[in-house]
C-alpha cells in the first residue's frame, strides 16, 4: 500500500522580512545553562576576579570576531548588525553592569557565575521597571543585557553555544527564539527562511533577519510542535504565513510567488538611476528618512536625493552622556558629506512621550505626565531647555558649511514656538559669526513638521514664518482621530487613509503651495506605493521614506499620470470612509488608469 502523506498544514505569525523560502525545517535548539550559585570567601575574590576577567576577555574576543566576520555579508546587512555588537562590546566594556558584576564578587562575596546572574538580572528588572510608553524599547534593552549575561556566564562555565554547522544548505531555519547575537551567526547563503515561535515585528532580531534579506516569519506559535525535522515548509515572509507538508498545488503556487518577487526586485534595481517623474512629466524628489548614520550606504545606493527626515533623538538614545556640540557637529557633518551637495533635513530632538532617551531623562518633567503624549514633547519640550536647542542649532550650522541642511522643528502647534526658535536660531548664528566659526554662506532654512492638526489648520498663517513644511502623517493621524499610533492595523481606530487626515494633507499643500514655500510628506505612508498616487493628486511633490521603499514608490510615480492622480485625489477628499478611500484607490488602479 503506498503511504500516506501527511497532511498539509498551515500556521501565521508576525511579517518580519518579505521572500518566499522552501525548504525542510532544521531545528536549532540550545542546551540549558546551568548555574552554580555559590558564596565565596575573602580570601577566594583574586582568583575568583581572574576567572571572570578570563571569560569577559573570552566574550570580548568572540564578538570582536563576529564583527570581523560581517566584512562577508552585504553592506547593508554590516551597517544594520554591526551597531548592536557595538553596543554588547560597549557592556563588556567600562559599564554600570561591569562595574556591578566585579562588586557583586569583590565586595559580595559571590562566586562569578552568581555575580554575572544576579547583577545582569537587577539591571534588567531596572530597566523593564522605567516609566513611559515605550515597552517594546525597555524589553528590547532588557533583553540585550540578559544576552551578554548568557555569553559570559557561557564562557565562565565552557558551556556550548548553539551551533548551526551541521545542517543541509537551502534549510529553514526553526526555532522556539532566535536571539540578536544569533541572527548575527547566520550565513544568509545557507538558510532559505526562517521562522521562531517567540519575538516581534519590531525587536533587533527582526530588523538583522530584514537585513540579511532572508524570508523570516517571528512569532510562529505551534509551528514547531507541528513539525519534525526535516519536514518540507513554505515560509511566505511577506504574508507572514508557514505552510507544512504543502501539498502539490501549494508548492506550485509558492514556486510561482518567488519567481515574481525575483524578477520584480531586479526589475526596480533598474529604476535607481531613472528619474522620479509621472508620465505627462512632473518630477517628484523623492527623499530617504534616516535615523542612525549606520543606514547611509543603503540610502546612497536607493537613489534618493538628499534626507528629507533625519531623526536626530536616536542620535542621543542609548549613551550615557548627551553628545555635546562637537560631537553632534561631527555626526551631522558626516552626513551631509555622505549626501554630496544633497539637502540634509535634521530635525531637532524629537523626545518626550514614547522616545525615551536616557542621557535626557533629567530634562523631563519630575513627575509622570498623566498623557506624555499630549504632554511635553519636540519642541515644547526643547524650549524649555533652550541651553539645548541651541546647542543642537550650533552643530547643525557648523556642519551646514559642509554642504545643505534644513532645520527642521517636531511637534509644532503654535505659531509662537516656531517664532522663538527663529529667535535662538538668530542668537545662535551671531555668536557663532563672533566667534569666527566656520558657517555657510547664509543661514540655513527652518522649517516645521506639520503633525498636529492645530498646525495644519493654521498652515496658512504658519506658511508666513516657516521655510517649509514636512507633513508627519504618523502623528497627525494620531492626533487628529485621537487613535494611538502604536495602535494593530486591525483596530480600526488609527487610519491614515480617514478622509479628514487626508483633507489635513490637502490644506497644508495648498497654503504652501500659496506661500511658495516647499512641502513634502515623511510618516509612514510616505513608503506605501498605493497611495502614492493619492498623494501626488492632494499637492505633494516631495516624500520622504525609508530607502527600501524609494524603488516602490518611483516605479508607481512612472506609470501614473498627474491629471489621474488629482481625480483620484478628488473623489478621495470626498469619500465618507477610510475603507471607501482603499476602494477609489483599488478601483483606480484595476482600471489600469493610474
Ligand atoms: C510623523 O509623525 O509622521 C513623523 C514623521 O515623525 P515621527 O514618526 O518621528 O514621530
Ligand atoms: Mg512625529
Amino acid at each position: 500500500m503506498k503511504p500516506t502523506s501527511p497532511p498539509e498544514q498551515v500556521f501565521f505569525g508576525h511579517p518580519v522580512s518579505p521572500g518566499i523560502g522552501i525548504g525542510p525545517l532544521f531545528e536549532a535548539t540550545e542546551p540549558d545553562l546551568v548555574i552554580a550559585h555559590r558564596k565565596i570567601s575573602a580570601s577566594e575574590t583574586t582568583a575568583e576576579t581572574a576567572r571572570l576577567e578570563e571569560a569577559l576577555t573570552r566574550s570580548r574576543n568572540q564578538l570582536a570576531k563576529l564583527k570581523a566576520r560581517l566584512a562577508g555579508l552585504p553592506e547593508h546587512s554590516q551597517t544594520e548588525i554591526a551597531p548592536l555588537i557595538d553596543a554588547y562590546l560597549h557592556m563588556l566594556g567600562a559599564s554600570r553592569l561591569m562595574r556591578g558584576i566585579r562588586a557583586r564578587v569583590q565586595e559580595g562575596l559571590l562566586g562569578a557565575e552568581a555575580a554575572v546572574q544576579d547583577e545582569v538580572e537587577t539591571q534588567a528588572q531596572a530597566i523593564l521597571a522605567l516609566t513611559g510608553s515605550d515597552r517594546a524599547g525597555r524589553l528590547r534593552r532588557a533583553e540585550e543585557v540578559r544576552e551578554i549575561g548568557r555569553r559570559i556566564l557561557r564562557n565562565l562555565t565552557r558551556q556550548p553555544f548553539r551551533s548551526f554547522s551541521n545542517l543541509a544548505p537551502g534549510s529553514i531555519l526553526a526555532a522556539a527564539e532566535l536571539r540578536p547575537a544569533d541572527a548575527a551567526l547566520i550565513q544568509p547563503s545557507n538558510f532559505a527562511g526562517i521562522i521562531t515561535e517567540e519575538g516581534g515585528a519590531d525587536g533587533h532580531t527582526a530588523v538583522m533577519l530584514r537585513a540579511l534579506g532572508l524570508p523570516a516569519i517571528l512569532g510562529a506559535t505551534g509551528a514547531l510542535a507541528a513539525a519534525a525535522p526535516g519536514t518540507l515548509a513554505i515560509v511566505d515572509g511577506g504574508a507572514g504565513i508557514i505552510t507544512l507538508n504543502p501539498t502539490p498545488n501549494s508548492l506550485a503556487a509558492a514556486k510561482a510567488k518567488l519567481g515574481d518577487i525575483t524578477r520584480t526586485s531586479r526589475a526596480l534595481a533598474r529604476l535607481q538611476r531613472l528619474p522620479a517623474e509621472t508620465r505627462d512629466h512632473v518630477a517628484i524628489d523623492l527623499q530617504a528618512n534616516l535615523e542612525l548614520p549606520f543606514e547611509l550606504p543603503m540610502i546612497a545606493q536607493s537613489g534618493a536625493h538628499g534626507i528629507g527626515l533625519l531623526r536626530s533623538e536616536f542620535i542621543f538614545m542609548n549613551r550615557e552622556a548627551l553628545p555635546d556640540e562637537d560631537t553632534q557637529t561631527d555626526i551631522y557633518r558626516n552626513i551631509v558629506d555622505a549626501m554630496d551637495g544633497d539637502p540634509v533635513t535634521i530635525r531637532v530632538l524629537d523626545w518626550g512621550s514614547d522616545k525615551e532617551v536616557e542621557a535626557l531623562s533629567a530634562y523631563l518633567p519630575p513627575t509622570e505626565e498623566p498623557n506624555p503624549a499630549l504632554g511635553l514633547r519636540g519642541i515644547r519640550l526643547l524650549l524649555r531647555h533652550p541651553s539645548l536647542l541651541e546647542t543642537q542649532l550650533a552643530a547643525i550650522l557648523r556642519a551646514g558649511a559642509a554642504g545643505p541642511v534644513r532645520i527642521m522643528l517636531p511637534m509644532v502647534s503654535l505659531q509662537a514656538e516656531l517664532l522663538a526658535t527663529r529667535e535662538i536660531l538668530d542668537r545662535v548664528w551671531k555668536r557663532l559669526k563672533r566667534r569666527g566659526t566656520r558657517l555657510p554662506d547664509a543661514k540655513p532654512p527652518l522649517g516645521i513638521m506639520v503633525e498636529t492638526p492645530a498646525a495644519a489648520l493654521a498652515a496658512r498663517q504658519l506658511a508666513r514664518h516657516a521655510d517649509f513644511f514636512a507633513i508627519g502623517t504618523n502623528d497627525l493621524t494620531m492626533y487628529t482621530l485621537a487613535a494611538d499610533r502604536s495602535l494593530p492595523v486591525g483596530s480600526k481606530l488609527y487610519d491614515p487613509l480617514e478622509p479628514a487626515i487626508l483633507k489635513l494633507i490637502h490644506m497644508t499643500a495648498e497654503a504652501a503651495s500659496d506661500a511658495q514655500i516647499p512641502v513634502s510628506l515623511c510618516g509612514e505612508l510616505a513608503a506605501r506605493e498605493q497611495a502614492t498616487p493619492l498623494l501626488l493628486g492632494l499637492g505633494i511633490r516631495q516624500l520622504s521614506m525609508h530607502g527600501n521603499a524609494i524603488p516602490r514608490v518611483k516605479h508607481t510615480i512612472r506609470a501614473t499620470t498627474l491629471a489621474h492622480c488629482k481625480t483620484l485625489a478628488a473623489n478621495a477628499l470626498n469619500a465618507p470612509t477610510a475603507d471607501a478611500v482603499r476602494d477609489i484607490i483599488r478601483n483606480a488602479t484595476d482600471e489600469g488608469r493610474l
